[in-house]
């Protein structure tokens, strides 16, 4: 018996409130609410009759505290699932701890302006003091920590695939591969084909800002930054094939270097195609990624969200898109003295992910992930007060859900290594 709150209803939470659905014996209860709640209305026609899990739907702004707040005091959950966008981490995290419920989201905090000078002057004083660039960083959401640990709340961050799923398997690594890791490379691979020239498979803001930023990794207990995209890498992907892959800045390195110490180099790598690039690349140059508001004919327009709204909706591609998906991380490291290594990764089909929930594998493998991770929550087995990544979790009873409930683990002991 459980009663959830469900905040966002794009493409990640459409999956993620169809599975929690699929189990009504723990979801019995779920309130799905966001700005627009045609949609949310929407996908709770979709479920009707097809789940015993007790489906109503709110209109809420999550920016506004006080609406997050009253919303929660009127449907009284045990979990919020923040499946919004990272621009409203810390407003739900402030509602929760204001009514004394369990937290998770599926990304860390960003500004949603980040031309905001009081958020500016802290982000570079961050930017020298830690070495990277990327607008998102866990700081803002790990000052949380004591005031959750004290008020006996958890807050899970980053319960997605990429930040969520590839920390599981690192804590899996730790627990049963290794007895110390000395290297690891994350590698999110997407062999998808949804035919248009250009597209993001899943918020094209959050999307394009993380691509277009500078990359970076961590290596012997500091950061190494470099340009956009100027380390790529080619790699044979299991039922996949071939692709090339750039190195990019991801935020469970962060959390990953905290966690495990131990490791000397942390590296991120994501496939792109050269039709994306070079559309990206010129977007950029003519200015549509700015989040800086242009007068334009009397109107205010910010050229991301204009953008945004010209591209085709990432809900949109299910139907179109052909191929599988292929993320996992490769481990180096030591066991009972001995050099060992271990890849650990899921292949995901995105026309099996529409048959099943309608959507393209990329809201699949991050919805699904937010559903296991509500899961763990709410069957007590990660409930830890304080603010938590996925790797400071156990990942045994996570992988063995994820495993039952759609993105199944492989794993190649004799890997080959990224150079
Ligand atoms: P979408 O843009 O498809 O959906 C976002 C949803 O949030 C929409 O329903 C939107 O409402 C709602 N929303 C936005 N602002 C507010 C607000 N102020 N108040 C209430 N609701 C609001 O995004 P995605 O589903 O693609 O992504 C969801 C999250 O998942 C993001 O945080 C993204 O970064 C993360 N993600 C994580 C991944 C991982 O592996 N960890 C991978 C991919 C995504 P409206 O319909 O009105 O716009």
């Amino acid at each position: 018996m459980s009663r959830v709150l469900v905040i966002g209803c794009g493409g990640v939470a459409s999956v993620a409130i169809q599975k929690c659905c699929q189990l009504d014996e723990v979801f019995t209860e779920l309130c799905i609410a966001s700005r627009t709640k045609a949609k949310c209305d929407a996908l709770a026609a979709k479920l009707a009759g097809k789940t015993k899990t007790k489906v109503t739907t709110a209109q809420v702004d999550a920016d506004d505290v006080q609406q997050v707040i009253d919303l929660i005091n009127s449907y009284k959950p045990e979990l919020v699932m923040n499946i919004a966008l990272p621009y409203q981490d810390l407003t739900i995290m402030d509602a929760c701890l204001a009514c004394g419920v369990n937290y998770m989201d599926t990304a860390n905090y960003e500004p949603e302006n980040t031309d905001d000078p009081k958020w500016r002057a802290i982000y570079e004083k961050r930017c020298k003091e830690e070495g990277f660039s990327a607008y998102f960083d866990y700081s803002w959401q790990w000052a949380y920590k004591e005031k959750f640990a004290k008020a006996g709340l958890t807050a899970l961050l980053g319960c997605g695939f990429d930040p969520g799923v590839t920390q599981a398997y690192c804590a899996y690594a730790k627990k049963h591969e290794f007895d110390t890791i000395d290297t690891i490379d994350i590698l999110d691979c997407n062999g998808g084909d949804h035919g248009y020239a250009f597209a993001t498979n899943f918020n094209p803001e959050v999307n394009l800002r993380e691509v277009s930023a500078p990359g970076s990794y961590w290596e012997n207990g500091h950061w190494v930054e470099i340009p956009a995209m100027s380390i790529k890498r080619e790699y044979n992907f299991d039922q996949v094939g071939e692709k090339d892959m750039y190195l990019l800045h991801h935020e469970e390195i962060e959390s990953l270097a905290v966690n495990i110490p131990e490791v000397k180099r942390i590296r991120f790598f994501m496939t792109f195609g050269q039709s994306y690039l070079d559309h990206m690349r010129c977007l950029e140059d003519v200015g549509m990624l700015s989040t800086t508001p242009v007068e334009f004919e009397g109107h205010e327009i910010v050229p991301i969200k204009f953008l945004k709204a010209l591209l085709p909706d990432p809900a949109s591609l299910g139907p179109r898109t052909h191929g599988k998906t292929n993320i996992g991380c490769i481990f180096t490291g030591k066991k009972d003295g001995k050099e060992k290594t271990y890849y650990i990764y899921n292949v995901c089909d995105h026309q099996e992910c529409y048959k099943e929930v309608g959507s393209q594998a990329i809201s699949y493998t991050t919805g699904v992930p937010a559903m296991c991770g509500a899961l763990m929550m709410l069957t007590g087995k990660w409930i830890k007060p304080g603010v938590h990544t996925v790797e400071e979790m156990d990942p045994d009873p996570f992988l063995a859900a994820l495993d039952q409930y759609g993105l199944p683990k492989q794993e190649n002991h004799n890997p080959v290594l990224v150079k």
